[in-house]
């Protein structure tokens, strides 16, 4: 893999080895735009060494391991992250139908408003999801006016990143409108930084993203069971020697191998592998629980990766063939007659039998628009995945999901 060390830094921290019940009396002040690498923390149990890395022209120096909202409606356990020295919190428009960055809002509201690092995402309209890219009817008041609202859902005058969301194409990219939106917004002060995140094509979008000189920030997907590993550390090297701050998502590749959630990644060797890639300034796992966010913290002192972790690897890779994670290479949208997205479904489906989170499995599939039943009158599915998915399976069983009332999946 290909490496670079410009980035590191070891800052000490305090460790928090036992639960969360006693954080509420600990007081963190990282620092994190003044380049203090020493953050203290009092009534530390425990010296250790967290990794820091710089995100790129943001000049944000964080730890490796920031947290990715999305899943957690848990106020408590947003408060225990930061408490435990994370920095970046990672949300979105969408998430929860706002309710996310209302409660993100909530939970830093009184915290110094240097001591944590900001990012939302926004969507551009009308994106033609066949080809990836903005339509004349993309609208960029449309783009503004979303983030606005999240502003004030989340109760603040700015962010500190501000991502277009989801883009796959270098055209969409670089489509004016939204870019020029963006750069209006950061000189109204409105965010500080910006960025695109991309879920599919991500050597496509960094390349995309460096070449702009626009762009602070991309957050990509990044994983040991990637497509496409060599040309993806090209991409990052590109985008990093662009001066580009690098966040990775899915860096745990749909969490779980199968459907009925028998067997787990080895979420902790995941984590370490996306992190050992020092172009990876940060990653965004998205904890849910205490025990999962203690494992996201026990990554950030040492990226050595143990041997049976090496090996959990290794057999994952033999274990992924037709498993949760859809590798997003795109190969079946030219098959589906229907043109139907195929890889936003297939990430739904991760997102209700991986993450173990319907509603945003349910808000992924509304974004598309979908008749009732997709795949009615195709007899037969001819699409032959990478991943050896049978796709129309899998799209008749997640797109039941919209016959849920909304009610039931908050
Ligand atoms: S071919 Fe398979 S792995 Fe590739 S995007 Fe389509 S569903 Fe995902
Ligand atoms: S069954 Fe569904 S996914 Fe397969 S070709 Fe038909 S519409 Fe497309």
């Amino acid at each position: 893999m290909k490496t670079n060390n410009q980035h590191d830094s070891n800052g000490r921290r305090s460790f928090i080895k036992k639960g969360f019940a006693g954080l509420a009396g600990i007081s963190v002040l990282p620092s994190v735009l003044k380049g203090s690498e020493e953050v203290k923390a009092e009534k530390p149990e425990k010296k250790g060494t967290f990794i820091y890395r710089t995100l790129g022209k943001t000049g944000f120096k964080l730890p490796i391991v920031s947290m990715g909202v999305m899943n957690s409606d848990n106020p408590d356990l947003v408060r225990a992250a930061l408490e435990a020295g994370i920095v970046l919190l990672d949300t979105a428009h969408g998430y929860q139908r706002g309710r996310n960055e209302e409660m993100i809002g909530k939970v830093v509201k009184d915290r110094p408003r240097d001591s944590f690092v900001l990012a939302t995402k926004v969507p551009g309209d009308h994106l033609d999801r066949k080809t990836g890219l903005f339509t004349e009817a993309t609208k960029a008041e449309t783009f503004i006016e979303k983030f606005e609202i999240s502003l004030k859902r989340l109760g603040f005058e700015y962010v500190d990143i501000l991502h277009l969301h989801s883009v796959v194409k270098r055209e969409a990219v670089l489509f004016e409108p939204l870019m020029n939106a963006m750069i209006k917004l950061k000189k109204q002060g409105k965010t500080r930084f910006i960025g695109v995140s991309t879920h599919r094509n991500e050597p496509e979008v960094l390349r995309a993203a460096a070449d702009s000189k626009v762009y602070d920030v991309v957050l990509t997907a990044y994983n040991f069971l990637q497509p496409h590993l060599e040309d993806m550390h090209k991409a990052l090297d590109y985008a990093v020697k662009a001066g580009l701050g690098i966040v990775a998502m899915k860096t745990q590749a749909g969490v779980y191998w199968d459907r009925e959630r028998q067997n787990q990644i080895n979420m902790k060797a995941a984590l370490k592998w996306a992190l050992q890639n020092k172009n990876i300034h940060t990653a965004i796992p998205g904890f849910t629980t205490f025990d999962q966010m203690t494992l996201g913290l026990s990554v950030m002192e040492d990226l050595t990766l143990t041997p049976k972790e090496n090996q959990d690897l290794k057999l994952g890779k033999q274990l992924s063939f037709n498993s949760l994670y859809c590798q997003q290479c795109g190969k079946c949208l030219a098959q589906c007659g229907k043109n139907l997205d195929i890889p936003t479904l297939m990430r739904s489906y991760m997102y209700a039998y991986g993450y173990k989170n319907p509603a945003l499995a349910r808000e992924t599939i509304d974004s598309l628009d979908l008749s009732a039943l997709p795949c009615k009158n195709c007899n037969t599915c001819g699409i032959q995945c990478t991943m050896g998915f049978n796709i129309q399976d899998k799209i008749l069983d997640i797109t039941r999901i919209k016959n849920i009332p909304q009610d039931f999946l908050v």
